[in-house]
Parts: C-alpha cells; sequence; structure tokens
C-alpha cells in the first residue's frame, strides 16, 4: 500500500514518513497541492495524509479533484486548524478523517487503519489462498493462523498479487505498488522481493505459488 504524505513541514514530512515506512507502507512525500494532484494522477496511492495550510492553497479543497481522479483513495487532513468550524469543514470536504497538529503517531496509525476499512476505500474480508490468509485492512498475512511477517516491498507486492488471485498483474503495476518515486528501480527489482517473497512463502508451507508470465507479470495461485 503506498501512502502520499502532502505536508510542508520538511520535519514533520520526514518523521511521518519514517514512522509510515516502518509501519509496512510505501511512503511518498509533497508540499503542496499542485505537486500532490499530480502525484496522484500518476501512482497507485491508497491513502492520502493531507495537511491543510500549504503553501499554494487550502489541502481540504483539493480533496474532491483527487477523489474524482482516484476513486476509493482515503483521506486524512493533519492540521494545526482545530476550530470546530474547521473540523466539519474538512470532513464536507469530503476527508474521512482529521487529525489536529499536534498528534501521536499511534493514534494517526490506528486512523489509517480505519480509513482504509471504510467501504469503497478497501475490501475488509480476509482473502484466503492456500493456506495463506491476507487481512487487507490490517495489512496482516498469516500462515495456517501464524502471523508471517514481510519485508515492506514484499508484502506490497504480495498485496496486489493476493487481491487479484488467478488473474496476471503487470510487472508495472507491481513496480508502482511496491517503490516509491525516490527509489532506485532497476529491471530485476520486482524479480528480487518476487524471488524472497518466494522463499518465504515455500518455507512457510504457504500452499501458494507465485508464476512468471514471461514479459507480462505475475500471477499468484494456490499449489
Ligand atoms: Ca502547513
Amino acid at each position: 500500500m503506498r501512502i502520499l504524505i502532502v505536508e510542508d513541514e520538511a520535519e514533520l514530512a520526514t518523521l511521518l514518513a519514517a514512522r509510515l515506512g516502518a509501519a509496512g507502507f510505501v511512503v511518498d512525500c509533497l508540499g503542496d497541492c499542485a505537486d500532490a494532484f499530480e502525484a496522484v494522477l500518476g501512482a497507485p496511492y491508497g491513502l492520502v495524509l493531507l495537511d491543510r495550510r500549504l503553501p499554494d492553497g487550502d489541502g481540504a479543497a483539493l480533496i474532491p479533484r483527487l477523489r474524482a481522479a482516484r476513486p476509493g483513495l482515503a483521506v486524512i487532513l493533519l492540521t494545526a486548524l482545530d476550530q470546530v468550524a474547521e473540523r466539519v469543514g474538512g470532513l464536507d470536504a469530503g476527508a474521512d478523517d482529521y487529525l489536529v497538529k499536534p498528534f501521536d503517531m499511534d493514534e494517526l496509525l490506528a486512523r489509517i487503519r480505519a480509513a482504509l476499512r471504510r467501504p469503497g476505500a478497501a475490501p475488509s474480508p480476509p482473502i484466503l489462498c492456500g493456506q495463506l490468509s491476507f487481512d487487507p485492512a490490517m495489512r496482516a498475512v498469516s500462515v495456517a493462523g501464524e502471523a508471517l511477517h514481510l519485508r515492506r516491498r514484499e508484502l506490497a507486492i504480495l498485496e496486489v498479487l493476493i487481491q487479484r488471485a488467478g488473474r496476471v498483474v503487470p510487472r508495472e503495476r507491481l513496480l508502482d505498488a511496491a517503490f516509491g518515486c525516490d527509489d532506485d528501480i532497476t529491471p530485476a527489482s520486482v524479480e528480487t522481493h518476487i524471488s524472497r517473497l518466494r522463499r518465504r512463502l515455500e518455507a512457510s508451507d504457504a500452499g501458494v505459488a507465485i508464476h512468471a508470465i514471461r514479459g507480462v507479470g505475475y500471477v499468484v495461485s494456490t499449489k
């Protein structure tokens, strides 16, 4: 799952990116509305953390355009504006949730999980494939009831594959899901992570195989 942070306070943006990265999300940071809109048009973000006071306008005013560009996108507004009218205005603009700075990072993560559970943002029942179960809202993987902890990019790749189990997923789509805009990407990037993911699935007896479809992409299926 990719998250876009739109925040012009560099220190806070860096802190947020580190924390969300550690929580297993692939994160990009941008500092204004115009760049954020371009980014949402170009990459499959599942959620945007959006500051309101941005150099080129109010983040809340951007929400309708973001939603039009990517239906189902979850949006959480981050702001120092804590007046009731401002909160109501933010939610009326279409935000899924609203956090007033300064906020607790654990609370932010809980709100992100809640926003991703909302109808239209992400399907919520666990997806089963072989012995493997994937909970889309918690982004938790288990095999025969045992938690399987994957690295961030392995998780991002599995997330996309398992949600389309039995169907071929183009390599481009996996690249988009697993790598941020500033990451170094080589032609072997996806293969490397797929190989690791295969070993993890094999070692845990998940009963799931990832097949390469030459020149196209990958498909996950039961063994
Ligand atoms: Ca700001």
